[in-house]
């Protein structure tokens, strides 16, 4: 049996014929007695085959939409929110975020009210919620790209999140500065549900230093799509990935007590242009003269500022750029340390 794909890597190839589960596509359920095991098997491969690499998430750094869209077809999704104190996981409904400590498998429902007679896939991308961040791509932290499980695939070594269907396809090439997303089939519920469950699990914490997520804010867009790559559906999940979840939580929902929920929308460009144009470079340096109180104040404003560089140094990793960028987070490291001394 052979399976060509233009899209997907001899190395990815092999891993979904591997792991490909034949219950997942349960529309050939009804021609099983009249189809034999390769003409399934082909079957099957024609739908991964098809899995959208395309759309809004082509991999470039853009800006992603993350504005909520139930579509034509009524798409939701939904966090299980645990009973009882057992679950590594906790949700918070105030600010519509889940979590959770790393390796930890957390359950998400995806559900559609009317059933189109096409294939239609889930798209999961991890991006950083702060504005600031929003064009930068979230990839792992160095330790735990390369000091994860032996037994992962070298493909989803970059990837912060995993989800546990076999199906799933890992996309994007960090190595070309792409942004990373997962992708699978949008199996069939089982009898006497409406939902279809996942399983996904982070593999890298929000705390871990940059190039990893460097204490930035994260959130999971999901996305139902057609085999062109079509949105025709999106739903967004703040995510925090941390050692105590259910502190974390709680300080959290004190903290934004009387707020709006966190999360600005962000709407995409209108025009079609999925590229958010950039402020030109402004590479003038400015000294601010300004009165901060207390010194845990001033620390925070140069972790700030620091963070600021480090986001900048990732975009402009590729250009002349980057050396402006990189003596300011040095001179603001060593401020760091000076005042921690
Ligand atoms: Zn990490």
């Amino acid at each position: 049996m052979s399976f060509q794909s233009d899209l997907l890597c001899q190395e990815d190839q092999n891993y979904l014929l591997d792991n490909v589960d034949l219950n997942l596509f349960s529309d050939l359920q009804s021609n099983e007695e009249t189809l034999s095991m390769d003409e399934i098997q082909e079957h099957k491969f024609n739908i991964l085959k098809n899995i959208p690499t395309n759309g809004e998430y082509n991999g470039a750094k853009t800006i992603l939409c993350n504005e909520e869209y139930n579509g034509p077809f009524g798409f939701e999704v939904d966090v299980l929110r645990p009973n009882g104190s057992k679950n590594s996981w906790v949700y918070s409904s105030l600010l519509n975020k889940v979590y959770m400590d790393m390796k930890c498998p957390f359950p998400v429902d995806f559900r559609v009210t009317t059933r189109p007679p096409f294939h239609l896939f889930i798209r999961i991308t991890t991006t950083y919620s702060s504005p600031q961040f929003a064009q930068e791509c979230v990839y792992r932290c160095p330790n735990h790209e390369f000091n994860g499980s032996p037994n992962e695939p070298l493909h989803m070594k970059p990837h912060v999140i995993k989800c546990n269907n076999p199906d799933t396809v890992y996309l994007g090439d960090k190595t070309q500065g792409e942004r990373l997303s997962l992708c699978i089939p949008f199996a069939y519920p089982q009898t006497g549900t409406d939902n279809v469950r996942e399983m996904f699990e982070f593999l890298c914490k929000n705390s871990c230093p940059s190039p990893g997520m460097n204490r930035r804010a994260i959130e999971v867009i999901f996305t139902l799509e057609d085999a062109n790559g079509e949105t025709l559906g999106r739903k967004a999940l703040n995510v925090r990935v941390c050692s105590c979840p259910k502190r974390d939580k709680e300080k959290d929902e004190k903290d934004n007590s009387g707020k709006p929920p966190q999360g600005k929308k962000r709407k995409m460009d209108k025009t079609g242009g999925k590229r958010v144009p950039v402020a030109p470079n402004d590479l003038q340096e400015t000294i601010l003269k300004i009165p901060v109180i207390g010194k845990h104040n001033k620390d925070q404003i140069l972790k700030y500022v620091q963070d600021l560089y480090s986001g900048e140094i990732l975009r402009h990793e590729n250009d002349a750029e980057a050396e402006h960028y990189k003596r300011a987070f040095n001179k603001i490291t060593a401020m760091i340390k000076e005042s921690s001394e």
